[in-house]
Formats: structure tokens, C-alpha cells, sequence
């Protein structure tokens, strides 16, 4: 995704300037503090199986109008990504779930650097109704069943490798769980960051 151009400060309105800060020609104001450091964005995804079945949305809007995908959507400012995930399944599907564990973060360093945390989720209720804003249809799904139909190739990946997990995460198996994170990325090619 291409971030926006900024020409004029957030912070005063005045036209913004470049100048070499921490080694990258970054956007500044001369005027005031303001340093453009990037942009980056902030998903969540939620997968939630009931017995063998998946929960997917189609998507009602772009980006992905017609595609099926796990629930999820961005955070809000202030918001905790534990708190999101449950909003967003919430608003788009009408049920009540929890984070259980964490399946995988996908990182997109590009122009704008976008994150996605996925978690698996444990149902706790509610009844299953669509937001027509952002959902045009919804349902639980078999692994068989999502191959025939319009599902992004990521949150086949995620239901694929998270299927294993599905019921009865306790400690031990949630270190089973960051195992998988792992292997996602080499799955991409994306190197794991390296911890000094
Ligand atoms: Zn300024």
C-alpha cells in the first residue's frame, strides 16, 4: 500500500521540509518539532473454530469486496490489540470471544509499514449476524469447505496451520503455538527479526 504524501505539518500547518535525521532524509518542520517518522498501520485478525468448523466473513467493501477472510479489522488509537480483536469480531459477526493465544504477526515493511497480529480465539457467545456495512455474508467453515470458496490466501494459510491448535490450548500447547509463528514466517520468506 502506498502511504500518503505529506506536504504540510500535522502540528502547525506550515510546509513541511527534509532533512537528514537518525541516517534517513525524513519530512520535518522548520517551525516547530514535528518529524514525519513513517507510517505504519495496525491489524488484527481473529480465528475462531467451533468443533471443526472456521468462522470466515465476506468482505462487503474494498479493500477485498467479495473475498472471504477470518474476522478482523484495525485498531483504533489507544486501543490494546486484545481489546480490538474482540471489538472486530463483535461488530462484523455479532459473537463474544476471547484471545486464547497468539498465531502469528505478519510484517510488511514497505512505503507503509503494516502489521497483523492474528490470535486464536475461543468462543464465548452471541448470535451469529452479519454487519452489512462490512460483511455481506458469514459462516463456519471445514477445511474442505474454504477451498471452494473465495478465500484470500493468507487466512487460508492462518485456518490451515491453526487447525492443529483448535481446542484445548493450555501452556503448553500455546508454546506449540509460537512454533507456528515461526515457521509462517519462513513460510513467506521473511526472516525472523534478529534479537541482540
Ligand atoms: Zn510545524
Amino acid at each position: 500500500m502506498q502511504a500518503a504524501e505529506f506536504h504540510f505539518c500535522p502540528q502547525c500547518g506550515r510546509p513541511l521540509d527534509k532533512s537528514m535525521i537518525g541516517d534517513q532524509l525524513r519530512k520535518n518542520c522548520l517551525y516547530c518539532s514535528f518529524v514525519h517518522w513513517g507510517e505504519f498501520s495496525l491489524g488484527v485478525g481473529g480465528i475462531l473454530w467451533q468443533e471443526n468448523k472456521v468462522l470466515l466473513v465476506e468482505r462487503a467493501a474494498d479493500p477485498g469486496k467479495g473475498l472471504w477472510t477470518i474476522p478482523g479489522g484495525y485498531v483504533e488509537q489507544g486501543e490494546q490489540i486484545y481489546e480490538a480483536v474482540k471489538r472486530e469480531i463483535r461488530e462484523e459477526t455479532g459473537l463474544f470471544s476471547e484471545p486464547q493465544a497468539l498465531i502469528a504477526v505478519w510484517d510488511w515493511p514497505g512505503n507503509k509499514h503494516m502489521i497483523y497480529v492474528v490470535f486464536l480465539m475461543c468462543h464465548l457467545g452471541g448470535i451469529l449476524q452479519a454487519d452489512p456495512a462490512e460483511v455481506s455474508n458469514l459462516g463456519f467453515f471445514t477445511i474442505e469447505e474454504c477451498h471452494g470458496i473465495n478465500i484470500t490466501d493468507l487466512s487460508l494459510k492462518l485456518v490451515r496451520t491453526s487447525y492443529a491448535n483448535r481446542t484445548g490450548l493450555n501452556r503448553t500447547s500455546e508454546i506449540e503455538v509460537i512454533g507456528n509463528l515461526t515457521t509462517l514466517y519462513q513460510i513467506d520468506g521473511k526472516a525472523w527479526p534478529e534479537t541482540s
